[in-house]
């Protein structure tokens, strides 16, 4: 039995970079760790031969002294969303089942130039719609802190696949809270960044306004090596920012001015939004995140109270606007180009009718529905105009508190991972979604760190994730401060008990 599934990227950067491991190796460990937890549903597709063909390749450079940098050699697998040409790409819909992708998305080709080696798709709902990874057309991902709740989505697989251990890092997209809710209920690191920071081309499109990658790992560390090598301009996405990208992993250990050892984060002065701390979160869930800000303070952070009065509407909001996005989005699947075709069909119409009543699953059909229906002439000023408006409110609302803090924090989701299947009420689903919406609309990056655990009788320990949302590209700072409070506590380096044998 070797441990080497237990080391995370830095580790495992450091531990290839002097010769102790391989990436063959390594890769060969976690090929069978990924076929012996199967059972929690985390990729939808991978392949060891191509794999260790990356894998020895990675070797090969390394021993001729020409490794592409620290990531070079280290396995890591993207979300379904992210086109690859190695792979099929299908949003976890059938209506892309079998898709191949002429290209690789821009994340995927970075990170493939920084010499990771893919093994894999990973599990998510269907078109990143969702909060569960229930959606999934394929089957469902299992948390694995108790495999009979959901691990949370939209990136269900990548977070389940880096908390189970079976890869160190992972990729997902958040264009509501996808990348941070699967994060915290899952108890791993994950970062949204700043709209714009990441390319989205061949990222699957949900809601353009709103979409945006980001890395999911053990640490604040670990996210900072995958976010420098996922971030930069691309002219192939109009809206990608030609904005310096910073040295992450050097930002992170790079003290604060004033700030001492025992007190990292002097000086830094964090944002408690009064709506974040109401009636509305579980008391399990407040816990956890309140003893995490007492740890900051420790740290030498000063909490500062302050108010983001419109969180409420952007329920609301986004709910007008990602269907909206997504409705136009989603015509694309035609039945015509790419992606289903109905078997039989009388006409075009038809044809359209059909492949899409059988491609898309109820939660994309519904909210196709809903965002054709505020698009609608006549309804258009009364919703979609209207929730714009609200969306720059939002915005301006996150400047107003910033002129008094330097990060804000909350909790990330308002109850821990609830039983696969106990929600059937798609409304309420989306009222989960309250603490990660605000950051996406206002496009500001946010993080979920690992802040402690909920115990219930029956599960046992469930992660509870704490929030930190930046002002526009301060991603090093976020990091900063997740890395200088898991320098401090050791939340993110708790693993799952394992239900299955080791191996
Ligand atoms: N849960 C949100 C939704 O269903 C966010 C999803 C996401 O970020 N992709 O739209």
């Amino acid at each position: 039995m070797s441990a080497l599934h237990t080391l995370g990227v830095a580790e495992l950067a450091d531990a290839l970079g002097a010769g102790r491991v391989s990436s063959e190796e390594l890769t060969t460990h976690l090929l069978a760790r990924l076929a012996a937890h199967e059972h929690l549903g985390a990729f939808l597709v991978h392949d060891a031969d191509s794999a260790l063909r990356q894998a020895r390749e990675a070797d090969a450079r390394r021993a001729a002294g020409r490794a592409h940098g620290p990531l070079d050699g280290v396995p890591i697998a993207h979300k379904d969303v992210f086109v690859t040409t190695a792979f099929p790409s299908t949003a976890a819909s059938k209506m892309l089942a079998g898709y191949r992708s002429p290209f690789d998305a821009t994340v995927v080709a970075q990170l493939a130039a920084a010499g990771t080696v893919t093994l894999g798709k990973l599990n998510c709902d269907e078109f990143a719609m969702g909060g569960s990874n229930e959606n999934s057309a394929f089957k469902p991902a299992r948390n694995p802190w108790d495999t009979g709740r959901i691990p949370g989505g939209s990136s269900g697989g990548s977070a389940v696949a880096v908390a189970a251990r079976l890869l160190p890092a992972a990729t997902g997209t958040d264009t509501g809270g996808s990348v941070r809710q699967p994060a915290a209920l899952c108890g791993v690191t994950g970062i949204k960044p700043t709209y714009g920071r990441c390319s989205r081309y061949g990222m699957i499109a949900f809601a353009s306004s709103l979409d945006q990658a980001g890395p999911i790992a053990r640490s604040a560390e670990d996210c900072a090596l995958l976010l420098g090598a996922m971030s930069g301009f691309d002219e192939r996405d109009a809206t990608s920012a030609p904005q310096p990208v910073p040295d992450f992993a050097a930002a992170i250990r790079a003290p604060r001015a004033g700030a001492s050892g025992a007190q990292p984060l002097k000086g830094l002065r964090i944002g408690l939004p009064k709506e974040f701390f109401g009636a509305g979160v579980a008391a399990d869930v407040a816990a956890p995140v309140r003893a995490a800000l007492a740890e900051c303070e420790k740290l030498g952070a000063t909490l500062v109270d302050v108010s983001l009065p419109r969180t409420e509407l952007s329920i609301p909001v986004y709910y007008i606007i990602a269907p909206a996005e997504a409705s136009s989005n989603l015509s694309r699947y035609d039945g015509v180009r790419y992606g289903h075709r109905a078997a039989t069909a009388s006409d075009l119409l038809d044809l359209y009718r059909r492949s899409r009543s059988e491609g898309f699953g109820p939660e994309v059909k519904r909210r196709i529905m809903i965002g054709t229906y505020v698009l609608s002439h006549g309804y258009y000023d009364a919703y979609y105009l209207q929730a714009q408006k609200l969306r720059r409110m939002i915005a301006d609302d996150f400047q107003a508190a910033f002129a008094h803090c330097d990060l804000i924090a909350g909790p990330v989701t308002p109850t821990v991972a609830r039983p696969l299947g106990s929600q059937t009420d798609p409304v309420a689903e989306y009222l989960t979604d309250i603490f990660t919406l605000p950051a996406s609309l206002a496009g500001l990056p946010g993080m979920s760190v690992p802040a402690g655990f909920a115990y219930d009788d029956n599960a046992g320990g469930l992660p509870v994730g704490l929030q930190l949302i930046g002002n526009y590209w301060q991603e090093a700072q976020l990091l900063h401060a997740a890395h200088a409070f898991q320098q401090a506590t050791d939340f993110h380096t708790r693993a799952p008990a394992e239900k299955t044998a080791w191996v």
